[in-house]
């Protein structure tokens, strides 16, 4: 009797516990996340389970808590605290972003500058604060912008800023090493598609439920919230892999207007003004999203010429096909699609 009694009991705990593990894990829909200074948008379609979403935003608050400049005990202000004082020990996700952004800075000849943190405080570009500096003060700041004085020591996983007003920042970076980190865990998680939105940085994975090609707008500079002025269409399985992404970098994402003049948030190192290479945005096209991300604020400042100069070598660095889109001042578009796969539709020439 009490070993029947054993049986019933062990029957309902179990009944009990598949409820509480179904309903822990039940489908939950989309969802936004306010982080890396900007909304994210998860779209996990059929695949999206309430476990996998809150993985993914604790991927993103670990990742936020590394790379944010405005956190005072962030891992990127640490180092910055210690600048020209002692090398700091890093961890393997800053030592990797790190690595990356100095392989950028030397591909780019510092178009790309990982060091700028001075410059991009000095500008407040998307602060209540932003304002133009004075020349006297551009000039200081430029002078402690040298990225060839970051010093990382791989074998120890150490950094040191061999400059003591040096500053670290990965804001050109940081989402698209997200973006890659979170379609890891869709793919750890069995996730059959995903939309990973990070700000505008965007990384489709797997293929749609009708097979049908994926589609990415590239927003029109003139009226960002209207209807696109360009389309992207790729299937997100190609003999690359499975994951496609597309960032871009533009004059109108972040940006404050003074006497009439429109200052934007991509700097370059060389003037210490916002860069004028010709370019209204550029958007990259790559599977790996940390390298889309880097090369197109890279790319925004060296300008179309040398973006198309560059872009052989930045296949070889990254080991992947990239392709890019330009939109310049006057309003052309133009493409260099690498991937026969990727197709370009012009919505709205301007
Ligand atoms: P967004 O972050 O708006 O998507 P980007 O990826 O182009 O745009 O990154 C711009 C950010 O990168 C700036 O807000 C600043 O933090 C940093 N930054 C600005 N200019 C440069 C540069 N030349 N090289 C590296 N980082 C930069
Ligand atoms: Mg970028």
């Amino acid at each position: 009797m009490e070993e029947k009694r054993m049986k019933i009991f062990k029957f309902f705990a179990a009944v009990a516990a598949a409820f509480v593990f179904v309903s822990c894990d039940r489908k939950i829909p989309p969802q936004f996340y306010e982080s890396l200074g900007t909304v994210c948008f998860i779209n996990l379609y059929d695949d999206g389970k309430e476990s996998v979403y809150g993985e993914i935003e604790s991927c993103l608050a670990k990742i936020d808590s590394k790379f944010n400049v405005n956190n005072e005990d962030s891992e990127i202000s640490l180092v910055n605290k210690n600048a020209s004082k002692s090398p700091v020990r890093i961890s393997d996700n800053f030592a990797f972003v790190l690595k990356t952004s100095l392989e950028t800075a030397e591909l780019t000849d510092g178009d790309f500058n990982p060091a700028l943190g001075n410059l991009i405080k000095l500008w407040g570009i998307n602060t209540d604060h932003a304002r133009v500096p004075s020349e006297s003060e551009i000039e200081e700041a430029r002078k402690h912008c040298g990225w060839r004085k970051i010093a990382f020591d791989k074998t120890d996983q150490t950094v040191f800023l061999r400059d003591d007003k040096i500053s670290l920042d990965f804001g050109a970076i940081a989402k698209g090493f997200a973006a890659d980190e979170i379609a890891l865990i869709c793919e750890r998680n069995n996730v059959r598609r995903a939309v990973i939105d990070l700000g505008g940085n965007v990384l489709v994975l797997g293929e749609k439920k009708d097979r049908s090609q994926w589609k990415i707008g590239i927003k029109n500079p003139e009226n960002p919230a209207g209807e696109p002025c360009a389309v992207l269409n790729f299937p997100a399985i190609s003999e690359n892999g499975k994951t496609c992404s597309v960032v871009t970098s533009g004059v109108y994402e972040r940006f404050f207007i003074q006497d009439g003049k429109r200052y934007h948030h991509i700097l370059s190192g060389e003037t210490g003004f916002p860069a004028e290479s010709g370019l209204k945005s550029i958007t990259v096209v790559c599977r790996k999203s940390i390298a889309a991300d880097a090369l197109s604020t890279a790319f925004f400042v060296a300008g179309k010429e040398r973006a198309l100069e560059l872009k052989n070598k930045a296949e070889n660095l990254f080991g992947e096909k990239i392709s890019l889109v330009f939109i310049e001042n006057d309003g052309k578009i133009s493409s260099s699609l690498s991937d026969s796969e990727i197709s370009l539709d012009f919505i709205n020439q301007m």
